[in-house]
């Protein structure tokens, strides 16, 4: 996933090189499926990019390489979506007053 603007600062000035060597270790190949750099995904045929994942904690200044891991472009949107839906329903409870729409009763 492209780095946010807002979270450009948190990453470790030696974030390319980090990024770079989790690609490498990997083999250049998706950590979660067989997706290879630069080869067509094996079920979107959509062109692979590896990303590189914050798995565990997804706070960019943690750099473990046990948070880290290579992953395909669905892979990564796959881990990502749980952490946006909480993200949205956060943000739509601050929206609303600090109620949930849709489990908060009248
Ligand atoms: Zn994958």
């Amino acid at each position: 996933m492209p780095i946010r603007p807002e979270n450009r600062a948190r990453y470790p000035a030696e974030w390319p090189l980090i990024s770079l060597w989790v690609r490498v270790s990997a083999g250049w190949t998706c950590e979660w499926c067989p997706a290879r750099q630069g080869e067509p995904h094996p079920i979107t045929r959509s062109r692979v990019v590896l990303t590189v994942a914050h798995i565990h904690d997804p706070a960019p200044e943690n750099v473990d390489p046990r948070n880290l891991a290579a992953l395909c472009q669905r892979c990564h949107l796959n881990h990502d979506r749980r952490h946006h839906l909480a993200v949205q329903a956060a943000n739509r409870r601050m929206k609303f007053g600090g109620r949930d729409l849709f489990c908060d009763a009248a």
